[in-house]
């Protein structure tokens, strides 16, 4: 059966990640549930040079436990993530295959010195959510600003761009 399986990777507040359930099964019109008994250790993936967590081995850590998981795998962690090439990453996904990961770490206000705000965190971790899913399901980055494909690197062009697919890509997810 087609589903997703969201991931805790410690540490995570488990409250954010419930409130994901429902806006992604809405987004991809298929069940989504969390793993409760198992959570994910990311000790494993630590660079200790770069005080970060390498998410390309995190993604091969999701897929060498859940060999047997049908549907998408989505990571979601609070620490914070890196690709060799890169500063960091909000996240990291396989094109057209089963596994992603993604961090709250960048998407909070008060890395940014700014009061917290639970309301636009948790819209900034949905969007985000969604676009590495999409990731997974094959769709690349689109040039839409308003798309929830557009490419993001800061806090603030998540904010600018909308929570939904646009048409091309929706068109695109629906004829998978
Ligand atoms: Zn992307
Ligand atoms: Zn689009």
């Amino acid at each position: 059966m087609r589903s997703i399986l969201i991931v805790p990777i410690r540490p995570v507040d488990h409250a954010e990640l419930t409130a994901l359930v429902t806006p992604l099964s809405n987004a991809f019109e298929i069940p989504v549930s969390i793993e409760e008994s198992n959570y994910l250790d990311p000790a494993f993936a630590f660079d200790s040079y770069r005080n970060q967590f390498n998410s390309t081995s995190l993604i091969t850590a999701l897929l060498d436990r859940y060999p047997a998981q049908s549907g998408k795998i989505i990571g979601i962690t609070a620490v914070d993530l890196f690709v060799p090439v890169l500063t960091y990453v909000f996240g990291e996904a396989q094109l057209d295959g089963q596994a992603a990961v993604l961090s709250t770490f960048r998407l909070r206000e008060d890395l940014y010195g700014l009061e917290p705000n639970p309301k636009l965190e948790h819209i900034r971790l949905l969007k985000e959510a969604v676009h590495e899913l999409g990731h997974t399901y094959g769709l690349i980055h689109c040039h839409d600003p308003e798309c929830v494909m557009h490419s993001s690197t800061s806090a603030e062009e998540v904010d600018v761009k909308g929570k939904n697919f646009c048409g091309g890509c929706e068109k695109f997810l629906r004829g998978l």
